[in-house]
């Protein structure tokens, strides 16, 4: 029986990676096709002698998938867990922003502020999500927190994340921000590189085929769907789609009813980029910075050299400045000349001794697909793993609700991709 089963698995993200893992493990034939590297959003470059994720990346203590399966691959030992320091930029100045006592020291708000905002902050992490679908973070959150600590707190952060969208996005896609936090964060000795080449070799041991080309269309005749990629038409019993919603989308339109595509495709997404600088001094004490100044389009500032050791990149401290790209914020410097610029006036207020001749070098990188916006009719058109057409599946980061997207989802949809595939 499984002989007559060929599967493709379209993506070589972590989804994708984890689902054709599982699938070979049963005895399948699995074909993957990613035309870039593999990883995806968790792809990595080298530097130094090291190398470092393109997209800033750690997990956090509860992620029990992902932690099984750094076991399962034996690379549970990699795994360090820091307590890390985390500070917001007001613009004028950094202040801290990791314990209680940093929270009762916040100078931006008086003591009763800091009272509502800490007791109803608490009260929200204690709410059940599904109470707060209904409500807007924009109308929500001024109104329980305090009109001044939402001002100063989350309205920066929203607006540069979801630019004109900020009004549509609802309450659980905040909650789940704050619920799922947690001071200590883990990381991968030799970053998360290792858990991808480990998968690549296990797929590679379990004989499955990694096609470097990319999908373009697909066509469904006799029970059989055949992908259109590299020119070239390739035959499978079941597809699963582990890339980005709007690339499924794209492919997959012709083949589904207009009615499905518009209720559970057409859900917008963010673009993300980071600019990495590799510098000779540290620039500060903080693993994360939130860019709370709204003159700035940085969302964040995170020196990962503050997490991890800087002997790892020969001595250079890392620094990531990251920022999406919705409409509605006016342009966003596109190249990474333009973006540096932009850059070294916030790093100078950050830390006045800094001076752009501690740039030993810098690194662009930028995706279309980072953020979906999750707006008041999204939990009632989830996108579903299962698709109207019969063996063909789909996950993507727009699956996830109400919890933030992330490598332990990513693998928790691919282990239930592949189990709906095993079973079906
Ligand atoms: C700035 C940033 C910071 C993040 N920080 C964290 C973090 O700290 N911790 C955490 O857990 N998560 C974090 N994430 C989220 C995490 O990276 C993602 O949730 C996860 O990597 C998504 O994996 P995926 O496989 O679902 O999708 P992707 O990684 O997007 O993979 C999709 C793959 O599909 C491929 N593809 C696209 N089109 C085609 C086609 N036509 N044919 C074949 N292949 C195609 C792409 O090349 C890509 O490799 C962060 C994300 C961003 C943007």
């Amino acid at each position: 029986m499984k002989n007559k089963v060929s599967i493709a698995v379209v993506g070589g993200g972590i989804s994708g990676l984890v689902a054709a893992y599982r699938l070979s493990q049963e005895g399948f034939k699995v074909n993957l096709f990613e035309p870039k590297e593999l990883g995806g959003l968790l792809s990595t470059f080298p530097i130094g002698a090291n190398r470092l994720e393109k997209f800033y990346h750690h997990i956090f203590p509860h992620n029990k998938n992902t932690l099984s399966l750094l076991s399962e691959l034996g690379l549970k030992e990699k795994v360090q867990f820091t307590n890390t320091k985390i500070g917001l930029f007001t613009g004028r100045k950094t202040i801290p922003f990791s314990t209680i006592i940093n929270f009762f020291n916040f100078p931006p708000l008086d003591f009763k502020q800091k009272i509502r905002l800490g007791i109803n902050t608490i009260r929200l992490k204690h709410q059940k999500w599904q109470k707060l679908i209904k409500y807007p973070i924009t109308k929500f959150l001024p109104e329980y927190l305090g009109n001044h600590a939402y001002k100063i707190i989350w309205q920066p952060l929203v607006e540069k994340k979801f630019g004109s969208y900020t009004d549509t996005v609802m309450m659980p896609w905040l909650w789940a921000r704050i619920t799922q936090r947690s001071k200590k964060l883990g990381y991968l000795n030799g970053s998360f590189q290792c858990l991808i080449d480990r998968l690549a070799e296990k797929l590679s041991e379990n004989g499955v085929r990694i096609r470097g080309s990319a999908v373009d269309d697909m066509a469904i005749k006799d029970q059989c769907i055949i992908l259109k990629a590299g020119g070239k038409n390739h035959i499978f019993t079941h597809v699963l789609f582990a890339t980005p919603l709007p690339v499924f989308k794209k492919i997959a339109s012709k083949v589904l009813s207009p009615d499905f595509v518009k209720q559970q495709l057409s859900i917008r997404y963010i673009k993300a980029q980071c600019l990495i600088l590799a510098l000779k001094h540290p620039l500060t004490q903080y693993y994360w910075i939130n860019i709370n100044d709204p003159k700035s389009k940085f969302i964040a500032l995170v020196e990962h050299t503050n997490f991890r050791s800087v002997d790892d990149y020969n001595g250079q401290h890392l620094v990531y400045l990251s920022q999406y790209c919705p409409p509605g914020n006016g342009p966003y410097p596109k190249n990474k000349e333009e973006i540096l610029n932009t850059a070294i006036p916030l790093l100078k207020k950050i830390n006045k001794n800094f001076s752009p001749n501690w740039i030993k070098s810098s690194h662009l990188f930028s995706s279309q697909f980072t953020q979906h916006v999750a707006d008041k009719q999204y939990y009632t058109h989830l996108p579903q793993i299962e698709t109207p057409l019969k063996n063909v599946y789909n996950i993507s980061i727009a699956h996830i609700y109400p919890d933030d997207r992330g490598i332990e989802k990513a693998i928790e949809l691919a282990e239930q991709a592949a189990s709906l595939i095993i079973r079906s």
